[in-house]
């Protein structure tokens, strides 16, 4: 039978040996860095891809011989679905592989803000034993917001569970299992933010989801608010959270995920841009929040632990077997079976 032709990019150098083992029944391109849209090889068959990489029409268009893409991801808004549903192309996503695991991000960045681990660090680190300036506060009695309580959403309130937080949570299918089990509250998404002292977004970025911290409902939040977000950079206007910390109004942000991370992690593509890179870089928001002193940024590293890593490839391994077979698997392009 004639072996389909994979091209897999994005994988960490170290799994690269370990995902040819398992992908021998295949003829496999892997390569470690985002792939460049002139250099796409029009014989791809299944095409393997992270999230920093757009799948729009122009990349449909480059690879006629195109079956099916597994994204190496849970969300899979980089990917142009209407246009894979009008080529009858599924989307092969990664449902499960990591809720601990971002859950514990979001964690460890609400943990640094509370105790200001990082300004503490670097006086350390330049020679200063002085703790003056460096007060936190209390996670105990602080009332904290998730919104999304899906598999992500799940372990946070769980991790939370364990600080003597009282927890609230918004959720448009909400599960009332959950909440007894949990001993947490559903409530409106107005009344989370405006009582929130922490809120973290757990959502998927959706048309109804995106911009959803905005900076009309931002002023409706309690002064001194922080905001979490590793979920989608879209889930935040830029210029409302910017606005926020400039005012105060936002305490503190910890942030894995920019709206327009990609021009950040690959100022490259700032040339497909029809205007001068240097331009659209300066005015980049992005660049204001990672620069605020109170914000914590990360470079979309919540999933990235080797345990997860290695849970996500061997699901998309998975669904590119499952393919193969034409048994699809976790496609994306069709209604989700509850
Ligand atoms: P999930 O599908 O299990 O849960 C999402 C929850 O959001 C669901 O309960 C859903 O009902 C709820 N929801 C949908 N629309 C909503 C709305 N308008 N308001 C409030 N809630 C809404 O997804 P998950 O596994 O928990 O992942 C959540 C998101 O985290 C993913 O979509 C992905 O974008 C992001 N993520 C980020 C990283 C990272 O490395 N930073 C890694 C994995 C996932």
């Amino acid at each position: 039978m004639k072996k389909l032709n994979c091209a897999f990019y994005n994988i960490l150098p170290d799994l690269k040996t370990y995902t040819r083992n398992k992908m021998s029944g295949f003829n496999l391109t892997i390569s470690d860095k985002p792939f460049e849209l002139e250099k796409l090889d029009s014989k791809t068959e299944i095409l393997g891809i992270f999230v920093e990489a757009k799948i729009d029409k122009k990349v449909f268009q480059k690879l006629p011989n195109l079956k099916m893409i597994a994204t190496f991801s849970t969300g899979y808004d980089h990917v142009d679905l209407k246009e894979a549903k009008k080529r009858k192309i599924p989307i092969c996503n990664v449902p499960t592989y990591g809720e601990n695991t971002v859950a514990q991000h979001a964690m460890a960045l609400i943990l640094a803000i509370s105790k200001k681990i990082f300004a503490s660090t670097k006086r350390v680190k330049e020679g200063n034993f002085d703790y003056h300036g460096l007060c936190g506060f209390d996670l105990k009695d602080k009332t904290v917001g998730i919104v999304g309580t899906g598999h992500i959403g799940y372990y946070m309130i769980k991790m939370l569970s364990g600080f003597d937080v009282n927890i609230i949570a918004y959720d448009p299918f909400p599960n009332t299992k959950l909440a007894k089990e949990l001993n947490f509250k559903y409530v409106s998404l107005n009344k989370l933010l405006a009582e929130s002292d922490i809120v973290s977004l757990h959502v998927p970025l959706l048309p109804q989801t995106t911009h959803m911290i905005n900076k009309r409902n931002i002023k409706k939040m309690k002064p001194g608010v922080i905001i979490i977000n590793t979920s989608r950079g879209g889930l935040i206007e830029p210029e409302a959270l910017v606005w926020g910390l400039e005012t105060g109004h936002i305490a503190s942000a910890g942030i894995d995920v920019l709206e327009e991370e990609r021009y950040i992690s690959h100022p490259e593509f700032l040339f497909e841009q029809n205007c001068q890179a240097q331009d659209v870089k300066d005015s980049l928001m992005e660049n204001i929040i990672i620069d605020h002193p109170n914000t914590i940024v990360t470079p979309h590293n919540a999933f990235n632990t080797t345990e997860a890593i290695k849970r996500i490839i061997d699901t998309s391994i998975a669904n590119v077997k499952a393919f193969s077979k034409g048994e699809t698997q976790n496609d994306v392009t069709k209604p989700r079976k509850k």
